[in-house]
């Protein structure tokens, strides 16, 4: 599936927030937006007036890189989510952190849902101790992820792993660092997932 390959701190400065696509540069001084805080080009400095479509179009386009979605896959979740009898901006975030790369990274497998994607992609990961390669595949309560034997040595995994103990890691998720696995407990809430996007305006933008 397409991907975005472009420079992603660019991605943030253009929101206006931080959108941790980056790992742990994210955390630190040299983070795009805290070195530059206004978005990228030559007119970036100059003050812009946005209308009700535009900060809708904004609001969806933080939401959709935040993780790492082109148009169309992010459209189809909206779909999908405007189909459930749930509250659709509620099932629109439970869809996103049900995707199996961001789970990766919540679980703190990856310093980031890029790297997550990459591992997958890689097949380094197993869910219900099945290869799974696809980042897109839906991860559903009670399911074990774990990191593959012959990925086990990985260095990149055991200090992200690491890290993220260091930080705490997110309640809606439970992890085995000597099995190297992790079980999603259940999906996380709004307050939870802690996103810097109002998913309103972006059910909104796709109602008009
Ligand atoms: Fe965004 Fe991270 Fe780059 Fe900062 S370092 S601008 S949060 S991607």
């Amino acid at each position: 599936m397409a991907r975005y390959i472009g420079p992603v701190c660019k991605l943030c400065r253009r929101e206006g927030v931080e959108l941790f696509l980056k790992g742990e540069r994210c955390l630190s001084a040299k983070c795009g937006v805290k070195k530059k805080n206004y978005p990228p080009g030559m007119h970036g400095k100059q003050r812009v007036k946005h209308s009700d479509y535009g900060v809708q179009l904004r609001e969806k386009q933080k939401m959709k890189r935040v993780y790492g979605l082109l148009e169309r896959q992010f459209r189809n979740y909206f779909l999908l989510a405007s189909k459930s009898p749930m509250v659709t901006g509620e099932k629109l975030i439970q869809l996103l952190e049900g995707r199996l790369d961001n789970v990766v990274y919540r679980m703190g497998f990856a310093s980031s849902r890029a790297q997550a994607r990459q591992f997958v992609s890689h097949a380094h990961f197993s869910v219900n101790d099945k290869k799974v390669n696809l980042p897109s595949c839906q991860v559903k309560p009670e399911d074990v992820i774990s990191v593959r034997e012959k990925s086990r040595q990985m260095r990149a995994i055991h200090a992200n792993l690491e890290a993220a103990t260091q930080r705490g890691l997110p309640p809606w998720v439970a992890i085995d660092p000597e099995k190297m696995s992790g079980k999603l407990l259940r999906p996380p809430t709004r307050e939870e997932a802690a996103l810097p996007v109002q998913e309103k305006m972006v059910i909104e933008l796709y109602s008009r």
